[in-house]
């Protein structure tokens, strides 16, 4: 039997811990999906979801796991051929989802931990001719927080070229500023850095976005961003919504609003990974972990460790779990070598702080 661990110990990175005040509000009836209640609910996330874009474009809101979004940039946003930045198991779906949708995808690949820098994307960008490039902010499966902006200006040097971003463990948990950034579609999902139950997905597509998608004919129905983005115009859903996922994320948006806004909610996310980091050059490293990615290029909501040498990580993990504590193990080909701690969504410094206390203690 597995036991269900207290409050605040469960450090997945994602689904993550959602708070009991969120699964109440799931708990309220059904209504209408094309009355004005339906309209009201939408229209008051209108608000507080373009704060945590930084936006002034409607944010699209989609029942579905953060793939749909991902599919749906695919769809609507790339005509031909892709750039794909893979630099984890994320990226490689997003190139993926490229090939499935009937596009090419060029992949340029990063060893484990690595990120694309942007003179190697200009130099990819001046050897192939696509008209999208899809990248991963933060990439869930190594940890490596990827350099979007500066990406985003040199996608912005070619002409008629979009850029698709992955925010899944970003959106919420780190700065993502999506106009003055320039990023064409960028989505999240709601269960990892907005501690939301799975469900949901979110995302933003500027102008000429929604216009290429408009000259897609095949860009299919229910993942439309062209759907999406008239829908959000109106307040309105664009199918059945999964309601329940909706009350759950108008609650939290109040609770983001009450504990001080985007801005403390990025600070808080920063300290999560200072305090990783501050272990890792202290204890930790003593035990002999050190991180994946390089510095500068960490995740705020997630931290890749490679453990100690002769430890493994998959083990580390179920010791943890043994003593109440949960968090991930590697990725993949990572499984064994890396652990994961998803210091995301409602998560406080000073649960991670015990967190790594009794890492220690089982390493002992
Ligand atoms: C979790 C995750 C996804 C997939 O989310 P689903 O809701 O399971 O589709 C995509 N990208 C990243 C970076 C993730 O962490």
């Amino acid at each position: 039997m597995t036991t269900v661990p207290e409050f605040g110990r469960f450090f997945l990175p994602g689904p993550t811990e959602v708070h009991p005040d969120i699964l109440q509000a799931m708990l309220q009836p059904m209504i209408p999906h094309r009355g004005p209640q339906m309209v009201d609910l939408l229209e008051g996330a209108d608000g507080p979801l373009r704060e945590l874009f930084c936006t002034e474009r409607p944010v699209l809101v989609g029942t579905c796991a953060a793939t749909g979004f991902m599919e749906m940039a695919v769809r609507s946003g790339v005509r031909h051929r892709a750039l794909s930045l893979v630099t984890g198991a994320f990226g490689e779906r997003f190139a993926g989802i490229v090939e499935t949708a009937g596009r090419d995808a060029i992949r340029l690949n990063v060893p484990p931990g690595g990120t694309i820098e942007p003179d190697m994307l200009e130099d990819a960008l001046k050897r192939s001719d696509v008209d999208a490039v899809t990248a991963v902010h933060s990439e869930t499966s190594t940890g490596a927080l990827a350099p979007i902006e500066q990406l985003a200006a040199v996608v912005q040097e070619f002409d008629d070229v979009l850029f698709l971003v992955d925010g899944v463990t970003s959106v919420g948990g780190c700065p993502v500023r999506t106009d003055e950034w320039g990023l064409d579609f960028v989505f999240t999902g709601s269960q990892k850095a907005l501690a939301l139950p799975p469900g949901l997905a979110l995302g933003v597509a500027s102008e000429r976005m929604v216009e290429r998608a408009r000259k897609i004919p095949e860009r299919g129905a229910y993942l439309d961003v062209v759907a999406y983005q008239e829908a959000a115009a109106r307040f309105q859903p664009t199918n059945t919504p999964g309601i329940s996922t909706l009350y759950a994320l108008s609650e939290q948006l109040k609770r983001i609003a009450a504990a001080g806004g985007i801005q403390a909610r990025w600070d808080r996310h920063e300290a999560m990974r200072q305090t990783v980091e501050n272990w890792v050059a202290g204890r930790g490293g003593e035990l002999g972990f050190s991180y994946l990615p390089s510095e500068e290029r960490r995740s705020w909501t997630i931290s890749c460790l490679e453990v100690p040498e002769g430890r493994n990580g998959r083990e580390i993990a179920k010791d943890l779990a043994r003593e109440g504590w949960i968090i991930g193990s590697g990725y993949g080909s990572l499984k064994e070598q890396t652990i994961r701690i998803g210091h995301m969504g409602d998560h406080t410094v000073a649960a991670l702080t015990e967190l790594l206390q009794v890492l220690e203690r089982v390493l002992q």
